[in-house]
């Protein structure tokens, strides 16, 4: 289904169930009780991928493809650290592809033979700040992904949509199948993950359904799915049609929270989401947030600051907790390794203890 079986992922999906969630409104789902959101830098570790997608204003063809050095990425992460950012949030393309010829000269001379092994060393890096490490490095294999479980408090790689779409079209298409494959690879490997849905790429309300079904269907068999972000595709310099319309977003993030498990937190990313609007709607997080760093996949989009999300969630009369990128039920050598549970045992640079951020949605 959905291509996953190339990769070795078998998923049932049945039309009952989709057309159950199809029909799914707002008031179908309890408002949360809670908000929480993440202190985080985004380090953007390269902008090479071997993908084109239409929507997308992160990546740079060959030649014009950036890649942080070693330096970089430390001065981004102390300045996050000094910030009280708790999270380095590592975003890439994908895998960059043998077109990028320099991206992997520049890789090699810094002793590196693949852009895995590379990340290993800025996670490393990022727990020397005192940061958690969340790494985004796209479609992963197995062997990818066991290069820097260990370094990483959590991953994520967003499904966006189980449907072939145009919007992922031209001679070097992302496959459903292959996202798929990398959310049940981190299930196998232990991997707390995040993932999500982007609406209004060119999918259907079934589409969706089929893709909220085959998250939980992971989870199901794994456990290891700590949020879902429901993200509304935005206009931008590659991409010129509109965003979903609010009612679309409202059924889709109430769908959302009737298809995953309670423990699930449903994601609504403030700087690109009517939030406002979602709160009725079973939304319980805005994620990362970053008082230091710019969006780097949408930067025409600003993070509100955190006094905003205050009043957003006073708004709805609750309260806005910090948490970390690893919620509590995953802080077990079962998950995380001695590392990262070390990293949280220890103090920021404020004295502040990581352990006394667990709790909040967990
Ligand atoms: S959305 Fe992700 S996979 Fe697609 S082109 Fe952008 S960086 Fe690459």
């Amino acid at each position: 289904m959905f291509g996953a079986e190339e990769y070795g992922v078998d998923l049932e999906i049945s039309t009952t169930d989709v057309d159950r969630l199809v029909d799914v409104t707002p008031s179908d789902v309890e408002p949360t009780d809670e908000l929480s959101f993440a202190r985080n830098v985004f380090v953007p570790l390269t902008t090479a991928c071997r993908y084109t997608c239409t929507y997308c204003t992160y990546y740079d063809p060959p030649g014009a493809a950036s890649l942080l050095s070693p330096d970089e990425i430390r001065e981004i992460c102390e300045r996050g650290a000094a910030a009280g950012c708790t999270e380095a949030l590592f975003t890439f393309g994908d895998d960059p592809d043998d077109r990028y010829v320099e991206i992997h000269e520049r890789l090699a001379e810094w002793g590196h033979d693949s852009i895995h092994s590379y990340l290993r060393e800025a996670c490393e890096i990022a727990l020397d700040c005192g940061l958690l490490p969340h790494s985004n490095p796209g479609d992963q294999t197995r062997e990818q992904m066991e290069i820097v479980a260990d370094v990483n408090a959590s991953m994520g790689v967003m499904l966006e949509t189980t449907a072939e779409v145009q919007a992922h079209g031209g001679p070097r298409a992302k496959e459903p199948g292959q996202r798929l494959a990398t959310i049940a690879t981190a299930g196998e490997l232990g991997m707390p993950f995040t993932t999500g849905i982007l609406v209004g790429i060119g999918e259907t309300m079934c589409d969706r359904a089929e893709s909220l079904l085959a998250i939980q269907e992971l989870h199901e068999r794994y456990g290891h799915i700590q949020e879902i972000i429901v993200q509304p595709v935005v206009p931008n310099d590659r991409w010129r049609d509109e965003s979903p319309d609010l009612e679309t977003i409202r059924r889709v993030t109430a769908m959302a929270r009737v298809a995953l498990s309670p423990e699930i937190s449903i994601q609504s990313p403030p700087n690109l989401a009517p939030v406002e609007d979602l709160l009725d709607c079973g939304v319980d997080d805005f994620g990362g947030v970053s008082p230091v760093t710019d969006d780097h996949i949408n930067p025409e989009y600003a993070w509100p600051a955190l006094r905003e999300l205050e009043e957003i969630a006073q708004s709805a009369d609750v309260p806005l907790v910090e948490r970390l990128p690893v919620h509590e039920r995953y802080v077990s050598e079962e998950w995380i390794s001695s590392r990262i549970e070390a990293a949280i045992e220890a103090e920021d640079s404020a004295g502040r203890r990581y352990r006394s951020l667990l709790g909040n949605a967990a």
